[in-house]
């Protein structure tokens, strides 16, 4: 399921409320990877879709979550959504409202202030292309009980996955890849979130090649 409903708020009307927002509309950076290179946060959505913009949504799921209150008991949306350009950055994020668009706008709002670049390669032996079509080297990715394990494939081989790997996976990119998964893995949200750990971590992990080159 694909959702417009963040993008309805317009970047030309943007007024950054950041440092880095401003640097932005005053195109002193004007790449994600300038912003991954220099450490710095990002805070403000419109930064990505300032940055990305050809960025892509796909709701992950919406679950009802309930809530005791003095007033009894009430119910809200929790929805999870991604957000990527299929090109070598994902986002996750989630968001409650009472109302599901509501729910989708936050957690629209939240994967844009998650995303993150992923490291892509060929880590396949049986392949060696040395193009980005896969990862470069195995990932594990952990959230709540749930573990899945990124394993790089040859090309053609496809996504060898869930449904909802699937889409992450490819919102990041990435073309070809084996994975399995172990714990709770029909809990979607935290599946959702062990697949985006395991992207997130071929960036941040220190490789051999790193040390050598
Ligand atoms: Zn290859």
């Amino acid at each position: 399921m694909s959702s417009k409903g963040y993008r309805t708020n317009k970047t030309d009307t943007w007024k950054p409320l950041t440092r880095l927002g401003r640097m932005i509309q005053e195109g002193k950076i004007s790449s994600l990877e300038e912003i991954f290179r220099e450490g710095l946060k990002i805070r403000e959505p419109e930064i990505v879709d300032m940055l990305v913009p050809n960025i892509e949504e796909e709701v992950i799921n919406v679950g009802l979550v309930q809530k005791q209150t003095d007033a009894g008991e009430k119910s809200r949306f929790k929805a999870v959504v991604a957000v990527g350009n299929r090109d070598g950055y994902i986002g996750l994020g989630d968001g409650k409202a009472s109302q599901v668009r509501v729910a989708i706008q936050k957690a629209a709002v939240n994967a844009r202030l998650n995303i993150c670049p992923v490291r892509r390669g060929c880590g396949s032996w049986e392949c060696g292309c040395d193009r980005p079509h896969s990862l470069l080297f195995e990932s594990i990715g952990n959230c709540s009980g749930v573990k899945i394990k990124l394993i790089p494939g040859p090309r053609g081989l496809g996504l060898v996955a869930s449904e909802v790997a699937k889409i992450i996976l490819q919102l990041a990119g990435i073309k070809d890849c084996w994975t399995r998964s172990y714990g709770s893995t029909q809990t979607i949200p935290s599946f959702a979130y062990s697949v985006y750990d395991g992207l997130k971590k071929t960036f941040f992990t220190v490789t051999q090649h790193d040390w050598v080159g």
